[in-house]
């Protein structure tokens, strides 16, 4: 596929093709989206990014008055963005996305895995319920989950993340599962001009290419050094959801956290996650209300697994010598 950066494209015999000006579609937007739709079998769209895919989602399908069902332990951000709505009257309530949600609510947000405390939902509980459903699967990627199947109405990811996977593009989708949703949602991105650009779509067909190797493997490091830090003297607790590249750990304090953090060599000390390269950071430094100090969370990369152990190990020795 090449790359068209075009933002109109001309009439022919005045009439317009399926391109004539890029905010509405462009041919590298589409052909990403095709390739995305089909890995989580469904009508994929493109946005400027995770949050403004959310809040695409919200503004499409949501009225004032309406409640919001999110799971508790969900990325932090996406309550930050229903806060935006709540000048229209929209509220957001927390549950335990392990069991069934709460009765009464309009529209179910569910986290696989949630980031960073790593639970996974009850996709049957949440289906068996009569409002619609969105799983953000950006940690579990359509490698390990696809959640169409399972009865979701819309999949939601930070393409930010696992799908581009290299820290060098921002984008989000959402991938419906009803073409009338599709249209809905494409229309307010036209209108909303909630767009993704041609380059960041290219970086994503190309990096698609090569999710399922990386995040095969990333899942394979992930594992082993879940197993290996939850039998560190350091570590009070790990958490992993048993797939994917994403775990958290704790450690005593938030002392002990930022020595961890200023003592790795390999792992990069940075936010995000999903990328070729590690990452670790203390999430107590941007959700401090709902995050112990000492937890950090782990990002795993693909650099041999016994690097990143090495890092890991010395820099939690870090801690004991203190
Ligand atoms: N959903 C999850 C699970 C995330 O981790 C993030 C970002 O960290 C987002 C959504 C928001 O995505 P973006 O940063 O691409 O706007």
């Amino acid at each position: 596929m090449s790359l068209d950066r075009s933002t109109i494209w001309p009439y022919r015999d005045g009439e317009r093709g399926p391109f004539y000006y890029s905010r509405d579609a462009h041919p590298t937007g589409v052909e990403t989206e095709r390739r995305l739709g089909e890995l989580e079998g469904g009508h994929a769209l493109l946005f400027a990014s995770g949050a403004g895919a959310t809040a695409a989602l919200v503004f499409a399908f949501c009225e004032p008055g309406q409640t919001i069902a999110i799971a508790e332990g969900a990325y932090y951000g996406t309550t930050v963005t229903f806060g935006e709505f709540a000048r229209w009257g929209l509220r957001y309530v927390e549950f335990d996305q392990t069991g069934p949600p709460p009765e009464g609510v309009d529209l179910v947000w569910l986290e696989a895995p949630s980031n960073p405390f790593l639970t996974m939902p009850d996709l049957e509980a949440a289906a068996a319920h009569p409002a619609g459903v969105v799983v953000d699967s950006t940690a579990a990627t359509p490698v390990h989950l696809r959640p169409l199947e399972h009865g979701a109405d819309f999949v939601l990811h930070s393409a930010t993340k696992y799908l581009a996977g290299h820290d060098d593009v921002l984008l989000g989708a959402v991938v419906c599962k009803r073409t009338a949703d599709a249209e809905r949602l494409h229309e307010v991105r036209t209108r909303t001009g909630n767009v993704a650009a041609p380059d960041a779509c290219y970086l994503l067909l190309r990096s698609l290419k090569t999710l399922e190797v990386r995040v095969r493997r990333q899942t394979d490091s992930a594992q082993e050094l879940a197993r290996r830090l939850s039998e560190h003297p350091s570590v009070q607790r790990v958490r992993y959801a048993g797939i994917g590249g994403l775990l958290s750990f704790d450690v005593a304090d938030g002392d002990a956290a930022r020595r961890v953090e200023t003592s790795l060599h390999v792992i990069r000390n940075a936010t995000s996650l999903g990328g070729v390269e590690s990452n670790l950071e203390a999430r107590s430094r941007w959700e401090p209300d709902r995050v112990p100090p000492g937890l950090l969370r782990l990002s795993v990369g693909l650099e041999p697994l016994e690097d990143l152990w090495a890092d890991l190990d010395q820099a939690l020795t870090q801690i004991e010598a203190k």
